[in-house]
């Protein structure tokens, strides 16, 4: 753009009207062979939208630019420029990723990778299906009962409800229990985390008062206690799922918390954040809440998200007696937060691997959790083979790092793994042409090279890795 700027001049009225009738028309741009294909996936309207637009960015060119022009060139230009912006909109479509960031759970690609079971039942249930419909009697049924049961079978919870996401079941719980009343909570757990979700934020919007208790780093049971009135309707635990308070600090069990509030008549809410099912300490991860656990204590209700570490599709999971969750399906804000059959699907085809106790063989994020080092070791020595056999990159080598789980879990926790390492001088070309073809390869860049890390790539897909590194 610059250097088109530098040699802006006035170009006399008569050359370029001359050269204005050198200007393909959009026809004779669309007419061209290599458009063909764009007009064929998008239509002729929408790749004529892009064709009149480079047209007209050419005009004005034409009459602002020193230099030579010939009729065919600019036909070429034309043609090139509407491609162009067929490929920025491909770019930008959704599609597969290989995540080879070393971060389990990435917010920006997509937390949870589904199951294939799950995958399956999504493609399943994609047309029509027994949603609401039983079909043993022939009659209506209920939309998500088939879920409700199995969390309810999995977790030992009384009753189960699934709504849009857990930052959707945080609103509904405090707008169902708590509008116009005061919801306590410790000050070290108003926590924010990625795509702009703010815990003071959801209170202002579900009409329920935040009522602080305690410091940033410490926060006693006796804080609570001094701050429950008449107005109180709930105390509220959150898990700090992206963030650790490290040093002089004091937090209240959930435990301790339940006895309080029940001491008091109040319930005892759970934002557990990920959702773990399972112990992960013989992977090296502690400190992650278990569901159960929470309601062993006693906890009233508890809310998770279902595309963390329960592994499957986005949407909120709230767990609790029977006489609350029917108070929080009985909302009017419920049928605005449901959830559709497609994630209803996917949702019950990765509990059945849980409740078949198959979670670590076929939940892709436990799976990744589970992985030995000297695995990952191989699979990174395998590829860096396939790649220097199959290309010129001779420099590419295994290299051990550290992965994290990510997305709301287990924050400052890390896990030995291994990557393949790019030798590049120029990292940031090399990862942008990785993340420009198909599938889209996103990695690490590291002073001058670039690092895939296998912790979170699944097996099935090193040899698409492969071939996307060979290609480069
Ligand atoms: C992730 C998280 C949320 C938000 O969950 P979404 O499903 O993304 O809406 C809320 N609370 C905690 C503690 C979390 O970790």
């Amino acid at each position: 753009m610059s250097e088109q700027q530098d040699e802006t001049t006035t170009v006399p009225p008569g050359v370029a009207l001359a050269r204005l009738r050198m200007l393909p028309s959009v026809d004779e741009v669309l007419n061209h062979p290599e458009l063909q294909r764009v007009i064929d996936d998008v239509g002729r309207p929408r790749c004529a939208d892009w064709a009149r637009q480079s047209v007209d960015s050419l005009r004005t060119s034409l009459v602002r630019t020193n230099g030579n022009f010939d009729r065919k060139d600019l036909l070429t230009q034309a043609v090139r420029a509407t491609a162009e912006e067929y490929e920025a909109r491909i770019t930008s479509r959704l599609g597969r990723v290989i995540n080879a960031t070393g971060v389990l759970l990435h917010t920006n690609l997509g937390r949870a990778p589904l199951a294939d079971a799950a995958i399956d039942a999504v493609a399943e249930s994609s047309r029509f299906t027994n949603i609401e419909f039983d079909l043993a009697t022939g009659r209506r049924g209920r939309r998500g009962a088939d879920v409700e049961r199995l969390l309810c079978e999995l977790t030992g919870a009384a009753a189960a409800l699934v709504v849009n996401n857990c930052a959707a079941a945080t609103l509904l719980v405090l707008q169902t229990l708590a509008a116009g009343r005061e919801v306590v909570i410790s000050r070290g757990q108003l926590i924010e985390i990625g795509g702009s979700y703010r815990l003071p934020d959801v209170f202002a919007a579900s009409g329920a008062v935040l009522r602080e208790v305690g410091t940033t780093n410490r926060t006693r049971l006796a804080d609570y206690e001094s701050a429950i009135c008449e107005d109180t309707a709930a105390l509220l635990r959150v898990h700090h799922s992206n963030y650790r308070i490290v040093g002089f600090t004091e937090d209240v069990p959930i435990g301790p918390l339940v006895e309080l509030a029940h001491s008091k008549g109040l319930p005892a809410v759970d934002d557990l954040g990920s959702g773990c099912l399972h112990d992960l300490t013989p992977f090296g991860l502690t400190g992650e809440p278990l569901v159960g656990d929470s309601l062993n204590c006693g906890a009233d209700v508890v809310l998770f998200s279902g595309d963390k570490l329960l592994g499957g599709p986005q949407c909120g999971v709230i767990l609790g007696g029977r006489e609350l969750v029917d108070r929080l399906r009985a909302s009017p804000l419920t049928r605005a937060l449901r959830v559709d059959k497609l994630t209803l699907a996917a949702l019950s085809a990765t509990l059945q691997i849980h409740a078949a106790g198959r979670a670590f063989d076929q939940i892709p994020v436990l799976r990744m959790i589970a992985a030995g080092a000297d695995d990952l070791h191989r699979r990174a020595a395998a590829i860096c083979e396939e790649v220097k056999a199959s290309s010129n990159h001779a420099d590419c080598d295994p290299v051990a790092l550290e992965s994290t789980v990510g997305g709301g879990a287990l924050p400052a926790q890390t896990q030995s793994s291994w990557a393949v390492r790019l030798p590049s001088s120029a990292p940031q070309e090399t990862a942008l042409r990785l993340r420009s073809g198909r599938p889209a390869v996103v990695g690490r860049i590291e002073n001058d090279a670039i690092l895939l890390d296998l912790r979170s790539v699944l097996p099935e897909e090193d040899q698409l890795l492969s071939q996307r590194l060979a290609s480069l």
